[in-house]
């Protein structure tokens, strides 16, 4: 609901325009009558009523929830109040070696003997839980990550069950997927996820594992472990056999203990380059599987005919969208010369209007960054662009007195050399360059060590087709940005990894094929 207010409208504010207030919210000016009506967003606060927190969460294994073997535990903090959530145990080595025995167990017993008919009908009850207590995960989620309700409430957990109706429906067609060959399942697979879409990744992961007759032992991150742990009270009520699925939080040590555990067959992580390169050497010369999925530093390209108000939303959604923390976030605006500064004049006038807050106001886009360490990450990339000679805008806005939050942030005359060009800044930071021609573009935006994902706009289909040929990034989104299906594969090339993610291809991450 708006509050309105009655005040002088500007001379510069035409009918309709959205002005900037002095604390940086927006101000819609009213029609008509020649009076001033500018307007703001009143709280609108999703109630937290639904999700009860636990004072103290245990590792979930063989179906049971466990205290660690040493009984140590970590507390979870919500980024947007600095407050604590819950305890939760710290997994041990030795826990891990636990949940690798239970999930090797579970799966000699009963999952990987299953047919996939049955797996499918768990599945099937996992999606359809996920959507019934769809608001409790998405508030707990929002309180935990510190990302906005709209997007864990209409992205994340949507998604997510998604991902489980999207294999459940292969579980029993793996002959189809796989023609003429026989898929088996590869055995225990260790599974590392971020805390950037904590449950999101959770489902990318589990989902097709199971549905290929896999079982599960997931590490989820420090930061942001508790939609993990309600998943394991889905699991229970679903009625998965014990052992299936394995949650073990604790610290990044045992993430290496788990994926060096010789009882494990199949290792997908998603993370840091860095530690994805420890994960590469943790695997080396053993037989297990292995998928990386590891950051990006994704170009959005912009030619001088694109539609330049669709190129401006996807271009805020590319980067602003969860504060940024997104692996294939576009996080490089390439901007076609000749259009250059129209195209910065909208992207302002647009950040603006962005309302950085409380993730559990429905009208926050922006939330709070994840951690203190991620807060201080980007302020010294931010820093170092400055230090290096780029221009910063930030719009006015009023920052909570508490908690990690950081201004939507755009930085104009980088140089490809910029550390703000060439790292991973996981936070909300464009970084815009430009070019003259297509080819010009293109050696910009493949001049990178990462090779996630792309955007394209333009209004000719044939330089769409030929500009996705020649970028070299595992997704290439044309005329829109970060949108994610289940049915289609995700993944990177060079140091984003190897292996996809999603649709068949995802599957295939999680089979052995046997000829007939
Ligand atoms: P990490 O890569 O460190 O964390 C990802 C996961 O790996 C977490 O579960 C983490 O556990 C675990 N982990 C950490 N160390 C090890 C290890 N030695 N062996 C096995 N598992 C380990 O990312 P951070 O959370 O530290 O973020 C750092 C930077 O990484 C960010 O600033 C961002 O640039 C990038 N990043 C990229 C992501 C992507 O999807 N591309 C996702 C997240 C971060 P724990 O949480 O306990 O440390």
């Amino acid at each position: 609901m708006a509050t309105m207010a009655t005040e002088t409208k500007p001379a510069a504010a035409s009918s309709g325009a959205i002005s900037r207030s002095g604390n940086g919210t927006p101000s819609r000016w009213g029609l008509g009558d020649g009076a001033a009506i500018p307007w703001e967003y009143a709280p609108a606060p999703e109630s937290r009523d639904v999700v009860t927190l636990k004072e103290t969460y245990g590792l979930f294994i063989g179906g049971r929830e466990i205290p660690s073997s040493d009984g140590e535990t970590f507390v979870s903090v919500n980024p947007a109040t600095e407050e604590p959530l819950a305890k939760i145990a710290r997994g041990t080595a030795a826990d891990m070696d636990k949940a690798v025995r239970t999930a090797r167990r579970a799966f000699q017993r009963s999952w990987g003997k299953l047919p996939g008919r049955e797996r499918a009908k768990y599945l099937f009850r996992i999606a359809r839980i996920l959507q019934e207590r769809s608001r409790e995960f998405a508030v707990l989620e929002s309180m935990d990550s510190g990302k906005p309700i709209k997007e864990s409430r209409d992205v994340d957990v949507p998604l997510a069950a998604a991902h489980f109706w999207y294999y459940a429906g292969w579980a029993d067609k793996l002959d189809y997927a796989f023609p003429g060959r026989v898929a088996r399942p590869l055995g225990v697979a260790a599974q590392i996820i971020p805390w950037n879409f904590p449950l999101l990744m959770l489902a990318w992961k589990i989902a097709p594992a199971l549905a290929a007759g896999n079982t599960v032992v997931l590490k989820p991150a420090s930061t942001t472990p508790l939609s993990a742990l309600l998943f394991a009270d889905v699991c229970r009520q679903a009625d998965l056999p014990p052992g299936v699925v394995n949650i073990v939080p604790g610290p990044g040590e045992i993430g290496m203990a788990l994926i060096t555990n010789p009882g494990v067959d199949k290792v997908a992580f998603t993370g840091s380059t860095e530690i994805g390169r420890k994960i590469f050497k943790g695997v080396a010369g053993s037989d297990k599987a292995l998928t990386l999925e590891l950051g990006g530093k994704a170009a959005n390209i912009v030619f001088d005919d694109a539609p330049l108000d669709q190129a401006v939303e996807g271009i805020v959604n590319g980067i602003y969208f969860n504060q940024g923390e997104v692996c294939c976030a576009g996080s490089r605006l390439l901007a076609q010369e000749s259009i250059v500064e129209p195209l910065i004049e909208k992207l302002k006038d647009r950040l603006a209007t962005i309302r950085v807050g409380d993730p559990l106001d429905k009208n926050t886009d922006v939330g709070a960054i994840n951690s203190k360490a991620q807060l201080e990450k980007i302020t010294e990339l931010v820093a170092a662009g400055r230090a290096e000679g780029a221009e910063m805008y930030q719009p006015a806005c009023d920052l909570p007195d508490r908690g990690y939050f950081f201004r939507p942030t755009l930085f104009t005359n980088v140089a490809q050399s910029h550390r703000i060009a060439r790292e991973e800044i996981f936070g909300p930071v464009l970084s815009v360059l430009t070019f003259r021609t297509p080819d010009e573009a293109i050696e910009k935006a493949n001049n990178t060590a990462y090779g996630l994902s792309a955007g394209v706009w333009t209004d000719k289909g044939s330089r769409i087709l030929s500009m996705v040929r020649r970028l070299k990034a595992g997704v290439v989104w044309a005329n829109t940005f970060n949108r994610f299906d289940p049915t289609s594969p995700f993944g990177g090339y060079k140091e984003s990894g190897f292996g996809r993610e999603g649709g068949m291809h995802g599957l295939h991450a999680y089979v052995r094929l046997e000829d007939r």
